[in-house]
């Protein structure tokens, strides 16, 4: 079997609404097992309806339709498959009925143009729809399955879940297979590099594996398809080894984790204690790093230093050191780390200088440009970065590498 969704409706081409039932469609085909190959979105206009039906008929033999199923003459979604595939639409009794009863129970009168959502069709079934008016309807025809499903999300969610996942299940019947997926989540090394790297793991057709970028993260999603889940547990295991040979340095977590949340669970778990020193991310670090529950037990503080007049007088960094290197410079970071280390009285202290932008860039200095130190009071290890993007944008990078440095120092990388 496989699948392909069509989204009907002029407002989600307008960009009024966002799709959202396609992604609810889409997960439960995975969670299904059944690959979807296409998804489609298509005003309230009966010939480009018929061209897409057409379209997904010739390459799936499972298409999923939300919406376009009202009492409106906008609601054209039945009527063009009807149309599309050689069947006809007749009233569903029970569909008539429970109409009926609906508008009995809200004391609203019952327009005659509200038949029209109790139409099924003649080779199929109705699916019940207790929160609305429109039934979905199912056609089996030829090897096809078509399943219109309505468009309001808390209509089609309840109708998805009970009637068309279980139905799906019976239709795959043996065949259901356990599906199973890890997430890899990555920092330091930008999308295409770790792409490049497992280049022909992501060759593999069972497991599959898929770069997803998370925000500014590169990850990898391996899926394995197998009998039962054991299996499917193993094969994401296997192929998860795989992936680490080329990349591993760089895997900092799975699935749920954040770089922050590793970062306090392993400082946690060594009994380490860390404190900030900011400039160009005004507080980021220190905000990601108090978003992890529980992170009080390892963040004692941070100075958001951002004049030099701070940066001397809470972090102690020597004015010679501003005067002759900058604000920006190795040195600068390096002091502001071991200052805060002191000051706060933690074990690991992490700083953060550069340029923000988009003004301030100099020749020598140019706007990305950031420094990062962190320190243990044994060692002071500093990087220097150039970032691309706009300030929001330099500042989130900034963040994370700085959450990366402390990372690789704790890990010895
Ligand atoms: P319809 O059944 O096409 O008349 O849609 C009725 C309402 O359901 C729309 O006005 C939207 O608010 C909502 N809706 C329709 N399609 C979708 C969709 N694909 N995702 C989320 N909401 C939708
Ligand atoms: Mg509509």
């Amino acid at each position: 079997m496989r699948a392909e969704i069509l989204s009907v409706g002029t407002e989600l081409l307008l960009g009024d609404i966002v799709d959202t039932n396609a992604v609810a469609l889409s997960r439960a085909m995975v969670e299904l097992g059944i690959p979807l190959t296409h998804r489609v979105t298509v005003g309230d206009n009966r010939e480009r309806l018929l061209d897409a039906l057409r379209a997904a008929a010739s390459r799936a033999d499972l298409i999923l339709t939300t919406g376009g199923l009202g009492p409106t003459p906008d609601d054209l979604t039945k009527e063009g498959i009807a149309e599309a595939f050689g069947d006809r639409l007749v009233e569903d009794p029970a569909a008539a009925d429970e109409l009926r009863a609906f508008f009995a129970r809200r004391g609203v009168p019952f327009a005659a143009n509200n038949l029209k959502q109790a139409l099924v069709f003649e080779s199929g079934f109705a699916l019940p729809n207790p929160h609305g008016t429109a039934p979905g309807a199912v056609l089996e025809k030829d090897g096809l399955t078509a399943i219109c499903l309505p468009g309001p999300p808390r209509e089609m969610l309840p109708m998805l879940e009970n009637h068309v996942v279980p139905y799906l299940r019976r239709r795959l019947g043996q065949t259901t297979q356990a599906l199973h997926s890890k997430f890899l989540r990555l920092v330091g090394i930008g999308e295409s590099s770790a792409s490049e790297r497992v280049a022909e793991l992501q060759e593999s057709e069972n497991p599959t594996v898929a770069p997803i970028l998370r925000g500014m993260e590169p990850s990898f999603r391996i899926t394995a398809r197998a009998e039962d889940r054991e299996t499917a547990l193993a094969m994401v295991e296997e192929m998860e080894a795989r992936i680490r040979e080329r990349v591993g340095e760089f895997v900092y977590g799975v699935d749920t984790d954040t770089l922050e949340s590793v970062l306090v669970r392993e400082m946690a778990a060594r009994d380490l204690t860390l404190a900030t020193a900011e400039s160009c991310t005004g507080g980021l670090v220190g905000h990601r790093i108090t978003n992890v529950p529980g992170s009080s037990a390892v963040f004692h503080g941070g100075v958001v230093s951002y004049a030099n007049a701070a940066k001397q007088s809470l972090l102690g960094v020597k004015p010679e050191t501003l005067e002759s290197r900058g604000a920006v410079s190795e040195e600068t970071a390096g002091e502001m780390a071991e200052g805060a280390r002191q000051h706060l009285g933690a074990s690991v202290g992490v700083a953060v200088t550069g340029v923000a932008g988009p003004g301030g860039g100099t020749p020598e200095k140019p706007v990305g440009l950031v420094y990062m130190a962190v320190t243990d009071g044994d060692g002071i290890r500093i990087e220097r970065h150039k970032f691309g993007g706009a300030r929001e944008d330099i500042k989130a990078r900034s963040a994370q590498a700085a959450l990366n440095l402390v990372r690789k120092r704790l890990l010895n990388l």
